[in-house]
């Protein structure tokens, strides 16, 4: 179980992430037309790829002109991604922060969000204005269920924080999570019972 060879594949380390590097292959953009005939086969009209996403839209134009009942299309990108090898090196320089943040943006109403500081004991005139009309959610990418941002710190055992799905939002008061970070002394900022992936776990571009 301990041989070299498996300990050295335990320390391999791959991770998936679109590759955004100069010499990547370009994100790519098709349309076909999806309309059914007659004999219920797809028309399956393609457009030409291009690196511009508004080409194959005119394409679709044209192609209705000539056939004024293809209606339905489907946009296929064509997003270059890459493997990186994190070694051990890489992950301990990054604190092992792999996961990526959800960021989905909510808007909770702001008169609501002032109410809830203002009874959490926060000054909402300290806090500039585009915190307040937006919540970013800090949970992992592929959580489920409600997305959650954090408003602010009521006592040390307490935080404020807005959940929300689709319009629906409600404020809820939660103990912080603080797990410790394996390789720093980082501790979870997220709430007590979250979604999978503790704050110091994601990347850290997104989060912060
Ligand atoms: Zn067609
Ligand atoms: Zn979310
Ligand atoms: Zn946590």
């Amino acid at each position: 179980m301990s041989t070299p060879t498996r300990r050295e594949f335990a320390y391999v380390d791959w991770v998936l992430r679109p590759d955004r590097d100069d010499d990547a292959a370009p994100t790519t953009y098709t349309f076909r037309c999806l309309t059914l005939g007659d004999d219920d086969t797809e028309c399956a009209a393609k457009s030409p790829t291009g690196k511009d996403p508004g080409e194959p839209q005119r394409w679709a134009f044209d192609h209705m002109r000539q056939h004024p009942e293809h209606t339905s299309y489907a946009e296929v990108i064509e997003r270059p991604w890459v493997m990186w090898l994190g070694g051990p090196t890489r992950s301990a320089e990054r604190g092992e922060r792999r996961m990526r943040c959800c960021d989905e943006v909510g808007r909770p109403p702001l008169d609501e969000v002032l109410r809830q500081l203002r009874n959490a004991g926060e000054d909402p005139a300290e806090l500039p204005l585009c915190e307040l009309r937006t919540a970013v959610c800090e949970l992992e990418a592929e959580h489920g269920g409600t997305h959650a941002g954090y408003l602010c710190e009521i006592d040390p055992r307490t935080q404020l924080w807005v959940r929300w799905q689709g319009d629906s939002h409600e404020f809820v008061r939660l103990a912080p999570c603080e797990a410790p970070a394996d390789s720093s002394d980082d501790v979870c900022h997220l709430f007590t019972g979250h979604a999978p992936g503790h704050s110091w776990e994601m990347a850290e571009t997104s989060c912060d």
